[in-house]
């Protein structure tokens, strides 16, 4: 503290903070919360004796989260029991409206987190122990939350080759911590490059034939050497794995081929070429679960490509040649939940099976609500079926903060989730897009392996809107990345208390330089250096959260 005093009278640690930090920091302190009682007490009081700083620094990034309505994410009262399901998707629908109501067995409510892959990050360990944290802007605020989802619903493309788009990274990772997801994690990054998944569509052509499944003939192209025997004109070059149209490029000669060649050389990728077929529409037929739905696709705006620029949407007849086809696909890759099949209806009165989407596909048409309230379903049954294969965590579990850190493999392993290798095929995995660049490696994250745990609302005082995993976390399961700081132990009293590290941490680097704290000696095994270690995490997710762009 004597040291915080001093670097907060330094003139240029102040000048470079946030303007209205101090304001924060000089708030006066808020009423004490009665003694605790039970096994946190230790814990507890040590947060006392970190006096204000710390929870001015809390109350901040509380206000914080407030602000952004993530507070109020907790779906029931005191003794309510919830399980978190995290939808990767954009902001644009609210998927926590369409499980609003939706319990699983149980009478486990769901709660709903909700991001899009460029907000997401996580730390998975061997041992079954993960963490996923979330940083993001909402409200005008940024938010920072960590917590264990139970299931993942993935509704975003993980890879593009469009720039900052390659987040097959976090599949792994997911796949690593074992979370259970829609469609599986498998298939996800199976998904991950066009021709993979046409290899499979070709093995179903072979299997039924072209009479019964349409399959469009397509050349593939390693890289831009073998591009030079002349297919006959015009035809469809499709470059990469990209998605709404991009890559894709109708070409009429060998001049244009030529050209196209060149230009695949330069992005270092595959390429497919399929004969361009003059079409009347497009039919999409989707699968979700066991309902099914096909649409056609008319260009409006004259681009061949109909799902560019403006196009009129109709729903047909489901036919048995239509369920045929988004039948067979939805067997790849051990099975998709919900997938739909592209095909183009060319003018000659042919159909030609042009690709297979899987759980990313966009829901269209008049019954978008429906097709997510039915995407929903299917979640809280696969929900239902895989949570009830994994036992239930017993709140009164001795926990980490009881533990020495040394021993933490052995207190993880009544809850362990067996680690799952990330599946083998696919493309090779990027560095990390720039968005994570500015991240530094986390640390040994959160040891607690009770999947659904908020990391960031478990030290909150229980209330109205505390959840399962929130009272549980009261008994000191874990640490929050945010609260803690709150609630921080002193040097002497406590136990060594694992904490979950958040990335992102460059501004609050210069506060670790200056306690002397290198990135090694978090790593010691001696108690009194792990609190201390805990105490410059704490206080670098905090100013992480604080002043990060
Ligand atoms: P999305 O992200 O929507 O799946 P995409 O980037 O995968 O799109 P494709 O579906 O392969 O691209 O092609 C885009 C559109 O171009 C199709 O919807 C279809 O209208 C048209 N198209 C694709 N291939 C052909 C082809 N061989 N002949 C004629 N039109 C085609």
């Amino acid at each position: 503290m004597n040291f915080l005093r001093r670097r907060l009278s330094d003139s240029s640690f102040i000048a470079n903070l946030p303007n209205g930090y101090m304001t924060d920091l000089q708030r006066p302190e808020p009423p004490q919360p009665p003694p605790p009682t039970g096994p946190d007490r230790s814990r507890q009081s040590g947060a006392q004796v970190a006096g204000g700083f710390f929870s001015s620094i809390t109350n901040v990034v509380k206000q914080t989260a407030a602000s952004a309505g993530l507070g109020e994410q907790s779906t029931g009262g005191p003794g309510r029991r919830s399980r978190i399901l995290l939808v990767i998707d954009d902001p644009h629908t609210d998927w926590a409206k369409c499980f609003r109501g939706k319990k699983l067995q149980g009478d486990y409510d769901i709660r709903v987190e909700q991001a899009e892959f460029s907000e997401i990050n996580l730390v998975a360990h061997s041992d079954g122990t993960f963490a996923v944290d979330l940083q993001m802007i909402r409200n005008g605020a940024r938010v920072v939350r960590s917590f264990r989802p139970d299931f993942v619903l993935i509704r975003q493309h993980s890879f593009s080759m469009a720039e900052n788009e390659d987040f097959r990274n976090l599949i792994i990772g997911m796949q690593y911590a074992g979370i259970p997801s829609l469609n599986s994690l498998e298939s996800i990054y199976n998904f991950c490059d066009k021709p993979w998944v046409f290899a499979q569509l070709i093995s179903a052509y072979k299997t039924l034939g072209a009479e019964k499944f349409p399959l469009i003939e397509q050349t593939y192209y390693p890289n831009h050497k073998e591009m030079l025997a002349m297919p006959s004109f015009p035809v469809v070059v499709k470059i990469g794995h990209a998605h709404s149209g991009m890559g894709k490029v109708k070409i009429e000669n060998h001049y244009d081929f030529q050209d196209i060649a060149s230009v695949v050389a330069l992005t270092q990728t595959y390429a497919t070429t399929e004969p361009f077929i003059d079409s009347k529409y497009d039919i999409r037929i989707q699968k979700i679960g066991n309902n099914y739905k096909a649409y056609m696709r008319t260009s409006i705006s004259g681009n061949w490509k109909t799902n560019t620029g403006s196009a009129m949407l109709e729903q047909v007849a489901m036919s048995d040649r239509y369920k045929l086809w988004v039948d067979t696909c939805s067997e790849i890759f051990g099975g998709l939940d919900i997938c739909a099949v592209k095909v183009v209806h060319g003018k000659d009165g042919k159909d030609y099976i042009i690709e297979v989407m899987d759980c990313t596909m966009p829901v269209i048409g008049e019954h978008q609500v429906e097709d997510r309230q039915q995407i929903a379903d299917l979640v809280v049954n696969k929900m239902n079926l895989v949570l009830s294969k994994t036992p239930i965590p017993s709140p009164q579990r001795p926990t980490a903060i009881t533990q020495p850190q040394s021993g933490t493999m052995k207190e993880s392993e009544q809850s362990k989730i067996p680690p799952q290798r990330p599946p083998p095929q696919g493309g090779p995995v990027q560095p990390q897009g720039p968005h994570f660049d500015n991240h530094q490696p986390s640390q040994r994250a959160d040891k607690q392996n009770v999947p659904g745990h908020d990391l960031l609302a478990e030290n909150e005082p229980p209330g109205p809107s505390t959840t399962a995993g929130q009272q549980t976390s009261s008994v000191g399961q874990s640490s929050s990345s945010v609260t803690n700081v709150g609630t921080l132990p002193s040097h002497q009293t406590e136990q060594p208390q694992k904490t979950q590290t958040h990335p992102q941490l460059n501004k609050s680097q210069s506060l670790t330089n200056a306690f002397n704290f290198t990135q090694s000696s978090f790593f010691r095994s001696s108690p009194n250096d792990e609190a201390k270690a805990d105490t410059i995490r704490n206080l670098r997710k905090s100013f992480a959260s604080l002043f990060s762009d």
